[in-house]
């Protein structure tokens, strides 16, 4: 289903409807082009006429005839008889370089197949996000991406790729549709401005700076001056990803835009956007500007967009980012709104849950931050550094060490205890609604790659060889991200010792440093193995089910020094479950509650379980040390 815009080009075979919401314009024109530059073959001037209106400061003008893939923008006159011009901020399309707006016929823009295309049913299943980025995903040459995709959109559309293009090692999409996570979550794949699409490969970005918010980036198509191409090509790469089994989760930027003078402030000087007193452009975002959910302007821009991208794109959720910068108000109405569409109920949706600088929100307004958790709906999200620092410390202090990799002092215990808990016990620091806000991570993009943060915390310089005791950190805190009641979140990587060689902030490139390096699958085959082992434990040990409060807390076991241990009732084959923590690099005795316990997952190797006999134990038994340990009772 389309969902329909309020402002923008409305294209039909027939006529072509423009709107633009310019309050403060006493004269619009509309210009039309040929082609979306002028440096373009066949660029050619339209045209230019007068828009009708201000009705309520709405612009209108309804064009005859056949406007397809045609390029426009605006020329705005104030009541001084100042002139600017400015693209639609309404935008569907766009040229090159997101600087000219283009009409465009979304039915050609879907792929074959494309109506009866649906993201996944979890089935009972809790999410695991795996993170990652366009380019970073296939732009290794040993991807086994044909070299014309790599790095694009069409990557994804690739099904049987292998390391170097051959033999038996699964690369990209068909090494995931094995691994066990629910969902990808891209890095902005709207349009941005950082990357020149001409020259995609003379630069290189994360994507963070929002240049139009309703198209897809265009250097990630194979023709960026045509509009509706990177349209048709990012639907590919989502239909892709859905027939492989996973969701789709889009990381948004609705905090800031890449240019204080952007498209939205050149139509509607000052009503986007919030202000410091002097007038000045408010920073919460630490980017220059921050916009203002809080007015209703941004507040129905933030919605309609949203609601285009999940019903157009049939997207699987958002990852907002800098969330605090938005009001809880405008979240929750998010989330309402997104729950009112067919299917909404099961878009995911979660956000960083601070700013970079405090917001100049209305001081009524509440930020989105964690401290305001308990009044968000209660499926909407947050990343929680808190269990993220107490596992492997803050990325803030390097050397400091987390329960994971050597610190199990009394006060991380506690935390990890708590975090075992789902967070939501007030009585020992939990803040949120149920565990289901709570995503439990130990590496995203921002920071060092997981790997990369135990290298440097132990006084390493060699990112690239297999340190025994470092895998076994690895093992631990992700055995307990995963063991825990939460969403599942890891950077893409993770799982095969991704290294950025130490790069903390890696946003600006070089690709070669960001890219996934796929050949790592191979040398850190036995860390993939653990996670795979573990998602699909996972699935009995904390199901959506777990997810509920009352689900979600287990009983603490008797456990020597600062180890911690939990039981929890069981799903599946088992009744019962143990899960054992133990930080030491020593074993440590525990006494198991009466009866046989099968060992499911040893702290090495999280596949016991997948045995017609797992080995049994009962009585006192010995943790294995740094260790992540889950036992079952059939
Ligand atoms: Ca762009």
């Amino acid at each position: 289903m389309r969902h329909p815009m309020p402002f923008g080009a409305d294209y039909t075979p027939e006529r072509t409807v423009f709107r633009l919401w310019a309050p403060q314009a006493a004269e619009v024109k509309l210009q039309r082009f040929c082609t979306g530059s002028d440096e373009e073959p066949g660029a050619r001037f339209l045209g230019e006429v007068s828009m009708k209106g201000p009705v309520e400061g709405v612009f209108t003008y309804t064009a005859p005839g056949n406007l397809k893939n045609e390029y426009y923008q605006y020329i705005l006159t104030d009541s001084d008889g100042n002139v600017i011009w400015s693209a639609d901020p309404w935008a569907l399309a766009c040229g090159v370089n997101g600087q000219r707006s283009m009409v465009v016929d979304l039915a050609e823009t879907d792929p074959s197949g494309w109506a009866g295309d649906r993201g996944p049913d979890l089935a009972g299943k809790a999410p695991v996000i795996w993170e990652t980025h366009v380019r970073d995903f296939s732009s290794d040459p040993r991807s086994g991406v044909t070299p014309a995709n790599r790095g694009k959109y069409l990557a994804f559309t690739e099904g049987d790729t292998t390391l170097d293009g051959a033999g038996e090692v699964p690369t990209c999409l068909n090494y995931l549709k094995k691994l066990g996570v629910t969902h990808i979550q891209l890095m902005p794949i709207f349009d941005y401005g950082s990357v020149d699409e001409r020259h995609p490969e003379r630069g290189y970005n994360w994507g963070y700076d929002p240049e139009n918010y309703n198209v897809p980036e265009g250097s990630y198509s194979s023709d960026p001056c045509h509009g509706e191409v990177r349209i048709r090509e990012c639907k590919e790469m989502i239909q892709a990803i859905h027939r492989a089994g996973l969701g789709v989760v889009m990381d948004v930027v609705y905090n800031h835009t890449y240019r204080s003078d952007s498209w939205l402030a050149r139509t509607a000087p000052g009503e986007y956007y919030r202000t410091m007193p002097d007038g000045s452009p408010a920073n919460a975002s630490g980017c220059g500007n921050e916009t203002a959910s809080d007015r209703p302007p941004f507040r129905e821009y933030m919605l309609a967009s949203l609601c285009y991208w999940a019903q157009e794109y049939h997207v699987d959720g958002f990852r907002f980012d800098l969330m605090a910068v938005h009001d809880v108000e405008t979240m929750n109405l998010i989330r309402a709104t997104l729950d009112r569409l067919p299917g909404g109920e099961r878009l995911l949706t979660y956000g960083e849950p601070w700013s970079a600088l405090p917001t100049r929100m209305h001081p009524e307004a509440i930020p989105a931050g964690k401290a305001a958790v308990r009044q968000f709906n209660s499926r909407l999200g947050i990343f929680c550094d808190d269990t993220r620092n107490a596992l492997v410390g803050s990325p803030f202090t390097v050397f400091e060490k987390g329960y994971a990799n050597g610190n199990p002092s009394d006060k991380l215990a506690e935390r990890v205890r708590a975090a075992a808990h789902g967070w939501c016990d007030r009585a020992r620091m939990g803040y949120a609604n149920n565990p289901g806000q709570i995503l439990q991570y130990v590496s995203c993009h921002d920071n060092y790659a997981l790997w990369d943060r135990l290298t440097i915390e132990e006084g390493a310089q060699n990112y690239d060889c297999m340190e025994p005791h470092r895998l076994q950190c690895c093992k631990l805190a992700s055995g307990m991200c995963l063991t825990m009641p939460g969403i599942g979140f890891f950077l893409s990587g993770e799982e095969f010792g991704r290294t950025k060689q130490g790069d903390g902030n890696s946003y600006q490139g070089p690709e070669d440093l960001n890219r996934l390096d796929w050949g790592r699958t191979e040398q850190f085959a036995d860390l993939v193995e653990w996670y795979r082992g573990l998602l699909g434990l996972r699935e009995w040990l904390v199901p959506m089910g777990r997810l509920q409060p009352e689900r979600a807390k287990g009983d603490y076991l008797e456990v020597p020094d600062n180890c911690v241990g939990f039981r929890l009732g069981g799903e599946g084959p088992w009744s019962t479950f143990l899960v054992y923590y133990n930080p030491y690099e020593t074993g440590k005795p525990v006494t198991l509650p009466a009866g046989e316990w099968q060992l499911l997952c040893d702290g090495q190797h999280s596949d016991l379980w997948k045995a017609d006999a797992p080995p049994v134990v009962s009585g006192g038994w010995m943790l294995p040390p740094v260790s992540a340990v889950v036992l079952g009772q059939v």
